[in-house]
């Protein structure tokens, strides 16, 4: 059962890792990342590429399984669940919505059966026109999808992602293909969502989504490194093994690789390693 706790903060991971193996190498995409994403927030993933993004949104997603660590989806262990509630959740819980759009619509369908069909499999009753109509696309209702531009295609599946306003929604690079206008809707419709409710967390490069974010984490090589909230300061995120990623100008005064650390009543200080 879910509790109102879990309701409030429907994603929680602790030490999340995720090695990619191939014949002759590993790639560990993600070294043990914590987490809690919040109801009713904006929250940006940043990183360079490369840094796990991608990763770790497919993981939030139940579309892959992590190799270590806990995730928690609306009180429910995914990793001790049976695959059939995780199936579930996947499907009522969760709205993915991907860089491209293609593979979440129908060519046989106009946007409006689209959403019609998105309200059926979230079994909630919705008004297509007026879903077609916060994406912009008020006018669009008989088109199929090879009618419709890339930018429309895109708002066509946001529009269905959030069909029933599902607790949580995450988007891995929404508006990386797409023009201004069209990127602007699909922020919109993913701010919309975070203040009806919904647990919105967005990987992006896009300045815009950003901005517009409650908080923004940014991932290095693998691992959370910062935590900003919007109007607050950068907070270095310390995981669950005591790691903490220092921001360029740290290390830059660490030039060695080696600190010695050491406690002084309420803080904690690094000082170079000499050489020796
Ligand atoms: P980002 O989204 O931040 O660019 P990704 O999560 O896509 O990062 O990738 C993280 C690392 O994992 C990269 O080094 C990438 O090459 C590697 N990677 C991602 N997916 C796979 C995969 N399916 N197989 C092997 N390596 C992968
Ligand atoms: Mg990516």
């Amino acid at each position: 059962m879910t509790t109102a706790d879990d309701a409030a903060v429907p994603l929680r991971c602790q030490g999340l890792v995720r090695v990619y193996r191939a014949a002759t190498s590993e790639t560990h995409a993600l070294r043990g990342v914590d987490a809690q994403f919040a109801a009713g927030r904006f929250t940006g993933v940043v990183g360079p590429s490369g840094s796990g993004k991608s990763s770790l949104l497919a993981l939030l997603a139940l579309r892959d399984k992590p190799d270590a660590g806990t995730l928690d989806v609306l009180g429910t262990s995914t990793t001790e669940a049976r695959p059939s509630r995780v199936r579930a959740l996947r499907r009522t819980a969760i709205a993915w919505i991907a860089q491209r759009p293609t593979h979440s619509l129908f060519p046989h369908l106009s946007a409006e059966e689209h959403l019609r069909l998105a309200g059926r499999l979230r079994r909630t009753p919705l008004d297509p026109a007026d879903a077609l109509d916060q994406v912009g696309l008020g006018g669009r209702a008989g088109s199929l999808p090879v009618q419709l531009s890339g930018g429309e295609q895109q708002r066509l599946a946001v529009a269905c992602a959030l069909a029933g306003r599902p607790p949580v929604v995450l988007a891995d690079e929404p508006t990386a293909e797409l023009d201004d206008d069209s990127a602007g809707l699909v922020l919109d419709a993913l701010s919309a969502a975070a203040e009806q409710g919904s647990c919105v967390v967005v990987t992006t490069h896009d300045a815009r989504l950003v901005a517009g974010a409650d908080r923004v984490l940014l991932l290095r090589h693998g691992v959370l490194s910062t935590d900003r909230a919007a109007g607050g300061g950068d907070s270095a995120v310390i995981d669950s093994a005591g790691r903490l990623q220092l921001p360029q100008a740290a290390l830059d005064l660490l030039h060695g690789g080696r600190a010695v650390v050491s406690v002084h009543g309420d803080h904690v200080r690094l000082d170079p390693l000499e050489d020796r």
